[in-house]
Formats: structure tokens, C-alpha cells, sequence
């Protein structure tokens, strides 16, 4: 419908800029301008900055998020937006706030060959992988990136992996120091469970930890109950008639179902002896009403129960990851695919101390994240690599090539005009690729202007 020129339509667009390099942004905007031009009005839900500084009029909500948001913060123009104390976008937008370049550079020391890559547009260039460093693999959208990584990269190294551990796969692709990658993980935005027995907590695996603190208080043991009493996926201390869920299906004829809160638990999930049992004052419902920043301080408090001390640390990459406003309880299938992309990176920081070298893969980790989440998903990448592990992502997003250590720019352009290797290096050396479309919007952010300077 962009393309057609009725007038006097309101266009609603959800995140228009997801997937789209800066210079294909650049795109959209002329035609966004274009529509409201020929007498339409466009209201964009969006976090790139190049669409918010191209606005008429800015609304700016939160200040953070869950519980901590739901205010409008600031509403004006850009000019206005920049001058405001309060809003978290203006810090970030004025310099106030920024993701720092790095200091430093990792250095390529082990590192993965791909020959001859040829499939869909790639025109069979040789490229390299470094290990144990960020490495971010970019261009234009249809520049062949999710090909090189997704279809080619990911398949051949892992099939690779799996024959060190006896089944028989033959590849000469992929070769480089294959013996310092034990694992390969791809981290996408699908969902981390579709059942509502799902959770942050249950995905973290604290809630184990949770069950058998509840387990181990006197009127628990008084009346010998179990971790598994504090459970709401077997029956014994779940309400039975909604069998812990907390709601109740009810099958429409001819329409979609509808859910009903549980009338004889009123939605605790489980049955009320089982709720006299507290932990400080709380029961397990209590628990899971709170959010992941209030269940940091309210166990960080007891400091030498070693359950408590043992939830502290699954819970607090969690929070590392930006998702401190989650509910400990809130059901999976109620969260979008960026927080459950993030979920899936917390569980990784709460197990990756002890995993063997591992080769993480993330396609498109900043969708519809805001720059201050940007800034912690970053901090948490670097955590992971720090524990020995490799990261590769696929990004458009400059905040997250500016601190790669290794960028992999593929294109120039998308479709028939990409397929080329046009750049392999550090994020300074591609601002100053003349061939390179990516490096002709990195170079100011490698260099800021702030707003007091
Ligand atoms: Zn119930």
C-alpha cells in the first residue's frame, strides 16, 4: 500500500527499520516523507535513531520498561527531544549516554577458513572467522550475509563438529583451527517455550532453587512437603482444577478460546496450604510475582543461605541482559522474540563458565531494542567471550559493528549487486573502505560529535 497514492490515510508501521542497513533506512525514510507529503499521516513505532531524528514529532515512552515504564516521557520535535533531562533516548541521542568504542581490538589468533563460498548470490570468495572475538558479519539487506552465516557457516562447521564425535560427514569447506570450537550454538528470536509452564525462571533453571528453598522452611517440613509440592507441573501442591496453570480454557464453539482466571486458586496456581508455606514473608506465588531486579534484591538480602546465594547468580545474567522488568513467573509465550533471544544469551552467561569452547551465532540480536539495551547486550557478548567462547553476529546496527574486532562486510549492494566480499578487518579500517557502503555511515560513529563539544 506504500506505493499507491491514496491520500488521507493514516499509515501505522510497527518497526519498519528491522533488517534495513542504514543506507536502505535512508531509503525508507524518502518514502515515509513521500506519503505524508501527498497529505497522509505516518505514526511509526520505532527505536533507530536516523527515523527519529527524520520526525515531525517524537513520542518518547517510559522511562525504562514493564514496570518501571508506561509514562510518556517527552513529546516534541527532535530539537525539544535533544534538550530534555528525564528521557533515556535524548541521553543516548545528544552523547550524554553513549556505547563506547572499544579501547582495544582483540587480535586474531585462532581462527575458522571458509573457501571457495559459493551459494545463492556469493561469488565464491575464501573469508576467515577469527575465534574468541567479536565478529560481526554485515552489508545491505540481499547482501548475502544470512546465506554466508546461516546457510553456509553454521551447517558445514557443525557437521564438522559432530564428526570429531563419530558420525561419518564428509565437508573440505570449512577447515582453520577446528579443534579450539567444541559446540556451536545459533541463537535466533523463536520463542523459548510455547507452553505457559514456561518461564524466565524455569529457563535459567533457579526455580529449583526456589522449590527446594520453600522445601526446607519448618511449616514445609512439619508437614513433609517436597520440592515437588511447589511445583505446577505435577500434581501435589498445584490447585487441580486448573492444574497449576492459573487459568482455565474454555472452548468456544466456532470461536477462539477463551481463558478464564481459575476460580478456585484465583489464579495463585496452587493450593492454599501450600501457599501458608513462606520464605521471609513470601510464598511461592509471591516469588513469581516478582520482577527479576525485585528477586535479586529480596534473595540478595540473605546473604548466607546458599539457595538464596545460587538463585542470586542464575537471576543476575538476567538482569546483565536488560531484562530486569520481566516477572520471574511470566509465561513464555506472553514474551517477544528479542527478550527471548536474550533469555537464551542469560542462559548461556549462567552455564558458559563451565561449557567447552563454544561459537555463538546471533542473527540480529538488537531487533527492536533501544540503545540502553543495546548497551548491556554488548557487555553481556563480551562477558561470554571473555569465558573463552566465540561470538559471530549478524547486524546492520552501527553501535554493535563500531565495537566488533573483526567486521565482515559483504555486498557492495544487495541481490545480483552483492555476493562480494568487500571488506575483512577492524571497524577503523572499514570506515575507511571507499567500496564499502557500511563503512561510509560507521566512520561518525567511530568518531562522535556530542552535544558539548
Ligand atoms: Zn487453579
Amino acid at each position: 500500500s506504500l506505493g499507491s497514492s491514496l491520500i488521507g490515510s493514516m499509515y501505522i508501521l510497527d518497526e519498519p527499520s528491522i533488517g534495513l542497513h542504514s543506507h536502505d533506512t535512508q531509503k525508507l525514510i524518502g518514502v515515509l516523507r513521500s506519503l505524508q507529503a501527498e497529505g497522509n499521516t505516518l505514526i511509526v513505532v520505532e527505536h533507530d535513531e536516523e527515523i527519529m531524528e527524520a520526525a515531525d514529532q517524537l513520542v518518547d515512552l517510559g522511562p525504562m520498561a514493564g514496570r518501571n515504564g508506561g509514562e510518556i516521557v517527552f513529546q516534541g520535535n527532535h530539537a525539544e527531544l535533544l534538550s530534555q533531562n528525564e528521557s533515556l533516548t535524548a541521553k543516548y541521542l545528544t552523547g550524554r549516554l553513549s556505547i563506547p568504542v572499544p579501547q582495544n581490538r582483540r587480535k586474531v589468533r585462532n581462527k575458522i577458513l571458509m573457501h571457495k563460498v559459493e551459494k545463492n548470490n556469493l561469488r565464491g570468495f575464501d573469508v576467515i572467522f577469527p575465534l574468541n572475538m567479536l565478529c560481526v558479519v554485515t552489508g545491505v539487506s540481499g547482501s548475502g550475509k544470512t546465506t554466508l552465516v546461516k546457510d553456509l557457516l553454521y551447517p558445514r562447521l557443525k557437521r564438522r563438529i559432530e564428526q570429531r564425535e563419530g558420525h561419518q560427514a564428509s565437508d573440505g569447506v570449512v577447515s582453520g583451527d577446528l579443534s579450539q570450537v567444541a559446540q556451536i550454538e545459533y541463537v535466533n528470536q523463536n520463542p523459548i517455550g510455547k507452553s505457559s509452564r514456561s518461564n524466565p525462571v524455569t529457563y535459567v533453571k533457579a526455580f529449583d532453587n526456589m522449590r527446594s528453598l520453600l522445601s526446607s522452611q519448618p511449616l514445609a517440613q512439619q508437614r513433609r512437603y517436597k520440592a515437588s509440592h511447589f511445583s505446577f507441573n505435577v500434581s501435589g501442591g498445584r490447585c487441580d482444577n486448573c492444574e497449576g496453570e492459573g487459568d482455565v480454557k474454555v472452548e468456544m464453539q466456532f470461536m477462539a478460546d477463551i481463558f478464564l482466571k481459575c476460580e478456585l486458586c484465583s489464579g495463585k496456581r496452587y493450593k492454599d496450604e501450600v501457599l501458608e508455606v513462606l520464605f521471609d514473608e513470601k510464598s511461592i506465588y509471591d516469588i513469581l510475582e516478582m520482577t527479576i531486579d525485585e528477586a535479586l534484591e529480596f534473595f540478595g538480602s540473605h546473604r548466607n543461605n546458599n539457595e538464596c546465594t545460587r538463585i542470586v547468580q542464575k537471576l543476575q545474567p538476567l538482569q546483565d541482559v536488560g531484562l530486569g522488568y520481566l516477572k520471574l513467573g511470566q509465561s513464555s509465550n506472553t514474551l517477544s522474540g528479542g527478550e527471548a533471544q536474550r533469555i537464551k544469551l542469560a542462559s548461556f552467561l549462567v552455564k558458559g563458565q563451565n561449557e567447552a569452547p563454544t561459537l555463538f551465532i546471533f542473527d540480529e540480536p538488537t531487533t527492536g531494542l533501544h540503545f540502553h539495551d543495546i548497551h548491556k547486550l554488548l557487555i553481556a557478548m563480551n562477558a561470554l567471550i571473555e569465558l573463552g567462547h566465540s561470538v559471530i553476529v549478524i547486524e546492520h546496527n552501527m553501535d554493535v559493528i563500531k565495537c566488533a574486532d573483526w567486521v565482515i562486510d559483504l555486498g557492495p549492494g544487495g541481490g545480483v549487486n552483492g555476493g562480494n566480499l568487500v571488506f575483512s578487518g577492524t571497524p577503523e579500517e572499514l570506515a575507511r573502505c571507499e567500496e564499502s557502503l557500511t563503512g561510509k555511515y560507521l566512520g561518525p560513529k567511530l568518531n562522535p560529535v556530542t552535544a558539548e563539544s
